[in-house]
């Protein structure tokens, strides 16, 4: 039999709007079939806008629909586990935006609702699904740069306009620059590293009620250091990560982005060369594992335990700026 989807989208996003709703439709068998909105014109205008056949202003009117076999969340932050544990009791298939929660209490009680329903649930981490990442994450479990020591992760950008609503002005919907960016880092240098974050501390820099900018460092289970720069604020620093070894460097070049661009160095004893990379677009890529693991084939490109462990690095790293402590990274 074909496999199908009909996609329930929870939120009338920006980020349904510019990437998911296309990657979605590129998956075979894919189709949106309804989203959620507060605002019933808003939402009727976004699906007229999308074709998608209905609005809809109430979660339980969504999951109701037999049609709807999986939710995307991206409603603000704060939304997020009631959404998922409600779309999970309703037997639909979860992929959520991060941070999966505000809190860890809810990120894991949304991992339990998924369990206990015997549903599919991941979280929205793109990067892992880069050609960039996907690569560097082979060379280092490869050995080509030895053991690895120290990373640096370069992820200070400025917000576009129309982004800076609630992440800038909203502390309550889950704004601020580490919920927003660091989750991201910590999710890509747990899968490049294959280790865990255990130990934050960070300074933070506000103009507002929430942080538009962080230097932290996590220091792993596998003692490697790592440097995180993020910001809102700063439009022509350009992104990019490094992981150094006791044997080898890898260079990364505006590779922390939705798109599917940037260059990876390897620099060793044997000198530096370019990595050939295979770009897709990253959220097609995250679909297509999810699409296979609703299958039963295999796992979603980030899980929701991946989603609990970004958050508890991203809280660690909120803490430690709060209190100017060293901060263990607690996941349980
Ligand atoms: P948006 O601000 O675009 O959307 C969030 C909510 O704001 C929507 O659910 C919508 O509410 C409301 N909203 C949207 N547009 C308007 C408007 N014109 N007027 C009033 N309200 C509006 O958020 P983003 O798309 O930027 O982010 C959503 C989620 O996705 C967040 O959790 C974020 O962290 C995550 N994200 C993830 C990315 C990734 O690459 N993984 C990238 C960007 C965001 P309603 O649904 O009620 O209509």
């Amino acid at each position: 039999m074909t496999h199908k989807l009909g996609w329930g989208l929870v939120g009338a996003s920006t980020i349904a709007r510019e990437w998911m709703i296309g990657a979605m439709r590129a998956q075979p068998g894919n189709e949106v079939v309804a989203v959620l909105s507060s605002d019933a014109q808003r939402g009727a205008a976004y699906a007229a806008e999308h074709g998608i056949a209905k609005s809809c202003t109430s979660i339980a009117g969504l999951l109701a629909d037999p049609a709807v076999d999986a939710v995307y969340i991206s409603t603000t932050n704060e939304l997020h586990a009631a959404q998922a544990i409600a779309a999970a009791a309703a037997g639909k298939h979860v992929l959520c935006e991060k941070p999966l929660a505000m809190n860890l209490a809810d990120a894991h009680a949304i991992v339990e609702a998924c369990n206990r329903a015997g549903v599919v649930l991941a979280t929205n981490h793109h990067l892992r699904s880069a050609a960039s990442h996907q690569a560097i994450r082979q060379l280092v479990q490869g050995g080509a740069i030895g053991r690895p020591l120290f990373a640096r992760v370069f992820h200070a950008v400025r917000l576009p306009a129309h982004l800076q609503g609630w992440r800038v002005h909203k502390p309550e919907a889950g704004g601020g620059v580490v919920l927003d960016i660091t989750v991201h880092d910590a999710d890509t240098l747990r899968f490049i590293l294959d280790a865990e974050p255990v130990e934050a501390v960070a300074m933070t820099q506000a103009d507002g009620p929430v942080e538009d900018g962080v230097m932290a460092v996590l220091r792993f289970d596998n003692g490697v250091l790592a440097q995180l720069h993020d910001a809102f604020n700063v439009a022509h620093a350009g992104t990019g990560i490094e992981i150094h070894g006791s044997a080898g460097s890898i260079i990364g070049r505006d590779v922390m982005t939705q798109h599917p661009v940037g260059e990876v160095r390897l620099r060793n004893a044997d000198g530096e060369r370019v990595i050939p990379l295979q770009p897709h677009n990253l959220y097609a890529h995250s679909l297509a594992a999810f699409n296979r693991a609703v299958q039963g084939l295999g796992a979603p490109s980030a899980s929701g335990k991946d989603g609990v462990r970004s958050l508890a690095a991203a809280l660690a790293v909120l803490e430690a700026a709060r209190t100017g402590q060293r901060t263990p990274v607690r996941a349980d």
